[in-house]
């Protein structure tokens, strides 16, 4: 049987009588990179929370890493230190310098000391074209500056997948390239990735598979090409017409 990274089953979500994810089917491969798109409102932050359990799931299976995250024998903590989040805000912790904010999870959660924190930290400043900065507080930063440390922030633990929530869409568009550069590097260091972004020349650079969501499903999905170019329902269509 293949294993899969996420393996997601019969996932529905609801808010009160508010019916968000309704039957999400949903596989993210080892290594693979994921661009969810979809309408605004359609559950793509709800279906990534939901992958972490900062949202419970109504019914469904989450099958992480092996692990089923609804059973209450998983560690959930253990499962959610595999699965780092970037989102659209940043949420860094403003009182501390950029460094303090990268070593925090990982001393915190005892993972590193703080010697073999602050070194996973300044490595991963480098890796973000951000070395200088291990001093800076987060407000001396630009939003595109603050993303890139949030992304660092979540690599420092080490994590198996990475999910984007809109990483870029609150960013100055002359900020937003730098940010996908580092995505893009991360994804051709295998790093396997769920992204939900309006960023379409991102998802046909980068993405191995595209999911289009709509109305509580998963309506179609396949290569950048195949999404893209040749769109097979109307919904699909329709959302592409609007947003390329
Ligand atoms: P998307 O990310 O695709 O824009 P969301 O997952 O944020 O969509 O939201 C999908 C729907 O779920 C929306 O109708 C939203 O109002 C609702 N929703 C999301 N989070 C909550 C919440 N915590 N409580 C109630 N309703 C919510
Ligand atoms: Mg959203």
């Amino acid at each position: 049987m293949t294993q899969y990274k996420v393996n997601v089953t019969g996932l529905k979500k609801s808010y009160g009588s508010n019916v968000v994810l309704k039957d999400i089917n949903f596989k993210v491969g080892n290594n693979e990179v994921v661009v969810l798109i979809g309408p605004s409102g359609s559950g793509k932050s709800t279906l990534l929370r939901c992958l972490n359990k900062l949202e419970e799931p109504t019914a469904g299976s989450i099958i992480i890493d092996g692990q089923d995250i609804s059973d209450p024998h998983t560690n959930l903590d253990k499962a959610r230190e595999n699965i780092g989040m970037v989102f659209q805000h940043f949420n860094l912790f403003n009182n501390m310098s950029v460094g303090e904010n990268i070593m925090l999870a990982p001393v915190e959660l005892n993972k590193l000391n703080r010697e073999e924190a602050r070194f996973v930290a300044e490595s991963l400043l480098e890796t973000v074209g951000l070395a200088d900065k291990f001093d800076a507080k987060p407000a001396s930063l630009s939003g595109g500056q603050k993303q890139r440390i949030a992304i660092a922030r979540a690599l420092a633990m080490k994590p198996d997948i990475m999910l984007f929530d809109e990483p870029t869409s609150a960013l100055d568009p002359e900020m937003v390239g730098d940010v996908l550069e580092v995505m893009k590097e991360l994804a051709k260091d295998g790093m396997t990735m769920v992204v939900v972004t309006h960023e379409m020349g991102f998802a046909k650079e980068v993405a191995d598979r595209v999911v289009f969501m709509a109305d509580g499903y998963v309506v179609e999905e396949g290569t950048p090409e195949e999404v893209f170019d040749h769109p097979q329902h109307e919904r699909t269509k329709s959302f592409l017409e609007k947003v390329i």
